[in-house]
């Protein structure tokens, strides 16, 4: 055993208020499926982002799902998306035997290149292979440039979802991320900003469509008296009684973003001066929650690598990772196409194998931040 306590990457935490909404449903007995809660989390986390409507269901992957399929993607059909993301961001687009092409970060703000972007589409013109859809990813909580991104969609009539789970109270412009596409997407994982335990939130201002995702979310039961089915459906719902924690951690959400941003600011402060240490730059046109904080390492400047860091950090019981791996070089999308930043120059290869995640809880004590700076200043400075 290890002296100190683990650190964890991005625990939960809790603001006490769950256990309130959690009391309710349990006193009114509605720990079934749906109920009030459910209802009353919609209605606030639409009204937190300023969209028309939400739906609330099982995970984040699920709000994809049916956001794609709200689009009508369907077998054989491409759809762009970020390559720098989770694999929840894609496994949809599969889900609905579609195929999907990959395109790279900017260095700005390390989400989906305009310019990249640019050269998929002037590809698929050429070649006939227009996308049906994009999904655009808001990493590591920092909004994409959405004008320049649905500027370019737009122009070629392919319809935009944002995948914000990892964005929640974060803002493009003013505006909050999840509410700049067609559709938005939150994640309530326990890793990410606010949580449920694992849930999702599909988000928009087309209140027809997001009708359609209840009733597919729902087993697509046909409005008769008797179980009966048209169409194929899902069980994607949320739980009144998870939905009561959701309720809970959004009162909060303001203060997990301040906390987030101030983890941010205190390892940069610290780390900032070591030759070839660098963070995720914040763009200018939005602020971003700062979910994890990510600090790269230039190999021209420095021989330690991410994973010695992260090495390091496990060995004092800390726990820290590598930023996602791109999806292009993933095995599963071995034969999936791949457009760049810069020809020869793949930004997201680059993000991949200089970055680290460090522990960003909200609840991360200034004592327990210390202990992994301490580490990772060790590790830079003793060779
Ligand atoms: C967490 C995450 C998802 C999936 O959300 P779940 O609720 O875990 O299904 C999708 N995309 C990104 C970028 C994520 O970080």
């Amino acid at each position: 055993m290890n002296r100190h306590s683990r650190i964890f990457l991005s625990p939960p935490h809790m603001s006490g208020r769950e256990e309130l909404y959690i009391k309710e449903a349990f006193a009114s007995n509605w720990v079934a499926p749906l109920g009030p809660n459910v209802t009353a989390f919609e209605k606030e986390v639409a009204a937190y982002a300023g969209v028309k409507g939400a739906l609330a269901v099982s995970s984040g992957t699920a709000a994809i799902h049916l956001a794609l399929r709200l689009l009508v993607i369907g077998q054989g059909d491409i759809v762009f998306c970020s390559s720098l993301t989770f694999i929840g961001s894609v496994n949809p687009i599969l889900y609905l035997g579609a195929i999907p092409i990959f395109i790279d970060s900017e260095p700005e703000s390390w989400n989906m290149s305009p310019k990249a972007l640019e050269k998929a589409f002037k590809w698929a013109q050429q070649t006939g292979k227009m996308p049906k859809a994009a999904v655009i990813v808001d990493l590591y909580g920092q909004s994409a440039d959405y004008d320049a991104l649905l500027g370019i969609c737009n122009g070629y009539g392919v319809p935009v979802v944002e995948d914000a789970a990892e964005a929640m109270g974060s803002t493009y412009k003013g505006k909050a991320c999840g509410t700049l596409g067609k559709f938005g997407v939150y994640s309530f994982n326990g890793n990410k900003i606010i949580t449920t335990s694992g849930g999702g939130m599909l988000l928009s201002d087309d209140a027809e469509a997001l009708e359609k995702a209840l009733f597919w979310a729902t087993q697509a039961r046909d409005p008769a008296p008797w179980y009966q089915h048209s169409e194929m459906g899902y069980n994607y719902r949320m739980s009144n009684v998870v939905a009561g924690i959701g309720r809970g951690q959004l009162t909060v959400l303001d203060d997990r973003v301040k906390a987030r941003r101030e983890v941010f600011k205190r390892y940069k402060e610290a780390l900032r001066d070591i030759p070839g240490v660098g963070f995720m730059p914040e763009a200018s046109y939005g602020q971003a929650n700062r979910w994890l904080t990510v600090m790269t390492l230039e190999s021209n400047q420095t021989s330690i690598t991410p994973m010695q860091i992260i090495e390091a950090l496990e060995a004092e019981n800390i726990e820290a990772r590598p930023v996602w791996k791109p999806m292009h070089l993933q095995p599963l999308f071995a034969e999936c196409m791949y457009f760049t930043h810069e020809d020869n120059v793949s930004i997201s290869d680059r993000l991949f194998s200089s970055g680290v995640c460090l522990p960003s809880g909200s609840s991360l004590s200034v004592d327990d931040q210390q202990r992994v700076i301490d580490c990772v200043k060790k590790c830079l400075t003793s060779r």
